[in-house]
Order: C-alpha cells, then structure tokens, then sequence
C-alpha cells in the first residue's frame, strides 16, 4: 500500500470515528475509543450515527473500483513457453500489421508493473502454428503498467470470429485467461464466445497499418 493510499484511509477513519463521537455526544451516548458503529447493539445506535455510516459509504462510493476483465475459454491451442517477444511479425508475414497498445490495471485503477502477457493467434489465414512459435509470445508491463504487442490481425477459422488468446498475470496474482475482438467483423455476433466488452479500439492509419488499445483490469491477489 502506497503512504498516500493509506493515510487517505486512515483520514476516513478519523473522520468517520470524530462523526461518531460527535454524534454520540448529541445523542447523550458514550462511546469507548474504537469502537464502531456496527458493533453497537441495532437499537442504541442513534439517529446521527447513521447519518455518520451513511457518509462514509459515500465517501466509499467515490473510490474508484473496476470490475474485472472478463475471462474467456483458453481453446485449445495453447503452449507454454513462448519466446518473450513484443513482436510477433516475421519477414513475408501476410495479414493486417496490428499495434496494440494498453495498461494492465487492478480493480483500483492502478498500473500493475511487471505484470506477464502471454499472446497467442491464428494467421490472417486462420491456422496455428501448433509445431513451432510463430505469432506466440509473452512480455511483462513497464513500470507504469503498459504493454505493446505487434502483430497481424488474425483470419477467421471455421466457428470462430477473428480473435487473439491472451493469458494476464499480476506479480503473485491468479492468471486471467480471455480472448481479444475486432469491432466491425461480421462474425462477431454469431461466435458465441465473442464479447462487446472485450473489443479492440481499433484505429486505421493511411498507410495501411492499424493502432488498437485494450486495457486489461485483473485480480492482484
Ligand atoms: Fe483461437
């Protein structure tokens, strides 16, 4: 916990308990240091303590608490151990040249550093490499967060729409398997796996090439 989390936490304490005080003086109760409204008895607790509680799950309200990225099936082309790369595009690659770009965050919003991607997508023709590494590869965020991926947009394959596996991982947290989409693909509404929240933003450039971000929101523990 960074000392400015925590001493914005330990400010909502303090203001919290000096609303109880106060509101225990108004209401001629005594309260020992410490504490806490919720541990009063249901029919002690007096009015303006409630309205104290009531402030404090305001205050609560306005951190900021993001939900998770969905997970997605794995499939079943999945290896272990691809190179760490950050491009995966070879020489005489065909397919559209995709860079990606985004933060992993936790659930507050902050930059996980040193977080693992590990990327894995057919070819613009829609096949795998299942015998060797080609369009495979991990990496971990900077310090603030990010990462960039180079690649191809993937081909359709028979039953699914263009996609690109991914699995997250935050230093000491679970792994958040889950799949990436293209925005205005046809196939996107009839793959049952597909997910609007899970869409690239997705800009074109004039020389062919296209930028897209996604930011992954993932459980630190
Ligand atoms: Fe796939």
């Amino acid at each position: 916990m960074t000392p400015s989390i925590e001493r914005k936490r330990w400010n909502r304490v303090v203001r919290f308990g000096l609303g109880i005080a106060a509101a225990a003086a108004v209401a001629g109760v005594s309260v020992a240091p410490g504490v806490l409204a919720q541990t009063m008895p249901a029919q002690t607790v007096p009015v303006q303590v409630t309205t104290s509680a009531s402030t404090l799950m305001t205050v609560g309200q306005t951190t900021s608490v993001q939900s998770l990225t969905l997970a997605e099936t794995e499939g079943p082309y999945y290896k272990t151990n691809s190179p760490e790369v950050t491009n995966l595009v070879q020489d005489g690659m065909q397919g559209t040249l995709t860079t990606i770009t985004g933060q992993v965050l936790d659930q507050n919003g902050q930059p996980v550093a040193n977080a693992f991607l590990d990327f894995w997508q057919a070819n613009a023709s829609g096949a795998y490499d299942n015998s060797g590494y080609t369009l495979r590869g991990h990496q971990y965020t900077d310090a603030n967060g990010y990462y960039t991926l180079t690649t191809i947009q993937p081909g359709l394959y028979p039953g699914r729409t263009e996609h690109i596996h991914v699995k997250v991982q935050a230093p000491n947290g679970p792994v958040l398997t889950t799949q990436l989409f293209f925005p205005g693909v046809a196939q996107n509404s009839r793959d049952s796996i597909y997910d609007p929240s899970l869409l690239l933003s997705v800009t074109s450039n004039a020389d062919g090439t296209q930028n897209a971000t996604f930011n992954f929101v993932v459980a630190t523990a």
